[in-house]
């Protein structure tokens, strides 16, 4: 055990405490909502609010490419795509005419960033078979167009093989039980798993990425949600301060009238709604 797995030990342990502090008002809340024949639940604007989420995306691999044969090495039935005849890339025109396409239509919603797509390279170094300013120029596309109605996401490390968090390897095992989508995340503590979202969350930060949340790739803790959850929160809240996100995102990026709450680690409950 090193220093940082106690840090963290402590903060979840301190972290439940918090949530239990404010479990009582939120009980009398629900079972008010309950009660109030006079309570109704309305959709913001009398609308209900659709988001758009894009998965698997990234800076310029095309990840079909690089991880159907890392997904057809462990089912070799399954995954009986032509990938070579896939392009290699998702170039940075197709990103700018599909969010020019979503600004006119006011579309808006989350995008994957996957930090190290199908293991090819890393967002925050480089990723072989593109030039370092190719891939700061694509960086800086996502940073600075797609964030502005979208909030950005990893879909944990690679979205292929699990990474040894302690090396930055691949797991040397091609098997379900080391693949992200499938067996690995099911048995894991909540500790283990923030620790490995915190290190996909750290590239993202370092490639100059503000995240509040992850996207899970495939079945990833489908089966250990309530780890899952627990690890979300300290993950985010451990690369990223929550007294921050607040003020620095501010409401108005949001969907019109979109509530969004989260658990602050100090025991409130906050909602970050726009103003509109
Ligand atoms: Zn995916």
């Amino acid at each position: 055990m090193n220093q940082f797995s106690m840090d963290r030990r402590k903060f979840i342990q301190s972290s439940a405490l918090s949530a239990l502090s404010i479990k009582p008002a939120l009980k009398s809340l629900q079972n008010a909502s309950l009660r109030d024949e006079y309570v109704k639940i309305l959709n913001p604007l009398g609308r209900v609010p659709v988001s758009m989420i894009i998965d698997d995306s990234t800076s310029l691999v095309n990840l079909a490419y690089y991880g159907i044969p890392q997904f057809a090495k462990v089912f070799p039935k399954n995954y009986l795509q032509d990938w070579r005849k896939l392009p290699r890339e998702i170039p940075d025109s197709f990103v700018v005419e599909f969010i020019e396409w979503c600004d006119a239509h006011g579309v808006k919603g989350k995008y994957s960033m996957v930090p190290y797509p199908a293991c090819t390279g890393w967002l925050h170094r480089f990723i072989p078979g593109w030039s370092e300013e190719e891939l700061r120029k694509s960086l800086d596309l996502v940073r600075n167009e797609v964030t502005r109605n979208w909030d950005i996401h990893p879909e944990m490390i690679s979205h292929t093989r699990v990474i040894n968090v302690n090396t930055g390897l691949p797991f040397g095992e091609a098997t379900p039980r080391f693949m992200e989508n499938w067996e690995w995340s099911q048995d894991k503590s909540a500790d283990e798993l923030t620790e490995y979202l915190a290190f996909a969350l750290n590239i993202l930060k370092e490639a100059g990425f503000s995240c509040d949340g992850v996207t899970t790739p495939g079945g990833f803790g489908s089966r250990n949600m309530s780890n899952l959850a627990t690890a979300t929160m300290e993950a985010v809240n451990e690369t990223y301060s929550t007294g921050e996100f607040l003020e620095e995102k501010g409401a108005n990026r949001y969907l019109p009238g979109f509530a969004k709450w989260r658990l602050c680690t100090g025991g409130k409950l906050v909602f970050v709604t726009s103003g509109q």
